[in-house]
């Protein structure tokens, strides 16, 4: 079981795609269990302020280091922590390691994965030293770290056992078995689609052949 809390501004983006599809049936399973906070639940001022200008001017607004730093604290000292829990604080940053799918291998080791969900022009730089490392899902900016969080969220959830449900699935789809490896094609019906055929061999019933015909095509395909 892996427990992800994420922390944002935007609970409700969490919590919708948390409760639909494959990551809804992992928590029904208890394989995981997903948790959206408030960071407004963790200011000090009745105006529930999370940022403010950065010092020596500049456009947009920063996210306050206590707000962060308090969120972090309470989710970490949850009475459930046993000994031997790892827990990993990860800052969703464009100007982190860029996430790939041995990362999610990696990460689905712990048991309990905090996630800092960014808005305006990021973070404090003081919450640097609030985390274990800061991760990026591609080279371009969005708005918010709402959906790099669900993305790290559900390639770390696929790496739980029973969470996809063909146990071999991982292994043969695309970087199962290698960093540079893309799965075979795949058809269903119909078998004729405009006078595109499906390959005979996928017809032929003949196992062996179909799974050296997909190994065939796995090599010859390109990213
Ligand atoms: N000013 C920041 C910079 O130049 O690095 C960008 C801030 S961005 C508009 C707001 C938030 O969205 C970030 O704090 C981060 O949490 C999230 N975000 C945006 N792009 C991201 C990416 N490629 N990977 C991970 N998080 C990202």
């Amino acid at each position: 079981m892996i427990q992800f809390d994420i922390i944002t501004i935007f609970p409700e983006l969490i919590e919708h795609y948390a409760n639909e599809s494959i990551l809804k049936r992992a928590q029904e399973k208890k394989l995981i269990q997903i948790k959206a906070h408030d960071l407004r639940d963790f200011t000090i001022g009745k105006h529930k302020q999370v940022d403010d200008r950065p010092f020596g001017g500049g456009p947009g607004m920063i996210l306050m280091v206590e707000p962060i730093a308090k969120a972090i604290n309470k989710i970490k000292s949850k009475p459930s922590t046993r000994s031997g829990y790892k827990s990993r604080v990860i800052m969703l940053t464009p100007a982190g390691k860029t996430f790939d799918q041995k990362m999610g291998k990696r990460l689905a080791k712990y048991d309990q994965l905090i996630l800092l969900s960014g808005r305006y022009e990021g973070f404090d730089a003081r919450i640097d030293k609030l985390v274990d490392e800061k991760i990026s899902i591609g080279n371009y900016v969005l708005a918010g770290g709402e959906l790099p969080a669900m993305i790290v969220t559900e390639v770390v959830a696929r790496h739980i056992p029973s969470v996809v449900g063909h146990k071999d699935a991982l292994a043969e789809e695309t970087f199962g078995p290698s960093p540079d490896y893309v799965e075979y094609p795949q058809y269903t019906r119909p078998e004729n689609y405009k006078g595109q055929k499906v390959p005979e061999i996928l017809l032929s019933g003949n196992h062996k052949k179909i799974s050296e015909w997909r190994q065939k095509m796995a090599k010859i395909r390109k990213i």
